[in-house]
């Protein structure tokens, strides 16, 4: 019998992976069914998609932000369904998560871009208040990753999905600091899985670059590495760290939509300064991936670096994230100044 998908957000040390399809066409695959059934996904990836159902959807739902009164509202107008597709990239696959959950029905992702780990991972990233909370627990039964789609789709949105791993880089150091500061434990094991994952990342960095099928292919494992580890773990400690903090402070503060991955990409950097933390040697992989870690990239000027580096300490705190070398770095002017010069 299928799992139930649960409200609390949890971590199951039962976690079974989902099953992975590789393929062509596999969308007129899933939608021969006898399944009520409804898709939500965007304009363009809606488009890419659209004349390849067999069955016609019950309701496609197109979701223009992932607000807990927006994701709600779309919820109620829903029929009845026996299953929920999930098309294109994050926020496509949080809203078929969310109502996975309030539907308690079956659960295929299927993502066309990788613009963040959504499509894996089982909790739903929603915005409170301009607010990043994870609610719930689901079970995916299935992600079909179809090359043909990923063939269309612009290709700086694959590259930058690596940075829901190479986030790892940045979490791991933040994991040490807090065991330094007798504030948690490390898993010894999980840390080390986690640097292999990264080395793996690494001996991959010109099939990302280059989109290939082994690119996508390893983007899309390390994502359930990862999610198998937080299971274990019972914490995403070694994939989400001070780069995730500085995405959501960002986000927050210039209320602005911006691609995960690029986010991060910029947070990394960042991170992996104030880390001092192989800072150069982490620009370089990003740049072999080819991915722009600018702080342009994000519309970020000198001043609203300043200002979100000076309120990530509060910001961390009120969040209730994770200790991190946020928590112990001293940031002035002179940090600031060196950071926009680098990263322009
Ligand atoms: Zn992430």
């Amino acid at each position: 019998m299928r799992k139930r998908h649960l409200e609390d957000f949890a971590y199951d040390p039962n976690w079974e992976s989902p099953e992975i399809v590789y393929g062509e066409d596999l969308i007129s695959k899933v939608t021969r069914t006898k399944e009520k059934y409804a898709v939500a996904t965007m304009e363009i990836p809606w488009n890419l998609v659209r004349d390849k159902l067999i069955k016609k959807p019950e309701k496609v739902v197109f979701v223009p932000n992932m607000h807990k009164e927006t994701v709600e509202e779309l919820e109620k107008s829903l029929p009845q369904i026996d299953l929920v597709i999930g098309i294109g990239g994050g926020s496509s696959h949080d809203m078929a998560k969310y109502i996975a959950l309030r539907k308690q029905c079956r659960l295929v992702q299927i993502p066309t871009i990788f613009s963040s780990d959504a499509s894996v991972t089982s909790a739903i990233g929603i915005r409170k208040k301009g607010k990043v909370k994870y609610i719930g627990h689901v079970f995916i039964d299935q992600i079909l990753i179809d090359f043909s789609l990923f063939k269309k789709a612009p290709k700086n949105l694959i590259r930058l999905g690596a940075g829901d791993v190479l986030s790892s880089h940045i979490a791991l150091h933040d994991w040490k600091v807090a065991t330094r500061s007798g504030l948690e434990k490390m898993n010894s094991s999980a840390y080390e899985k986690a640097k292999q994952f990264l080395s793996y990342l690494k001996e991959n960095r010109y099939e990302i670059r280059d989109v290939t099928e082994k690119g996508i292919k390893t983007i899309l494992e390390l994502y359930l590495e990862y999610v198998r580890i937080a299971h274990r773990l019972g914490t995403d400690r070694a994939q989400e760290g001070s780069e995730h903090f500085f995405a959501y402070a960002v986000e927050y503060l210039t209320k602005r939509q911006i691609v995960h991955g690029q986010l991060l990409a910029v947070g990394i950097a960042v991170m992996a300064y104030l880390q001092d933390n192989a800072f150069k040697d982490t620009l370089g992989l990003m740049e072999d991936m080819g991915i722009d870690y600018r702080l342009q990239k994000i519309g970020l000027t000198k001043d609203a670096l300043a200002e979100i580096l000076f309120s990530l300490k509060k910001f961390v705190k009120e969040g209730g994230y994770y200790y991190s070398v946020i928590n112990e770095k001293k940031i002035d002017s002179a940090v600031v100044e060196n950071l926009f010069e680098i990263l322009s």
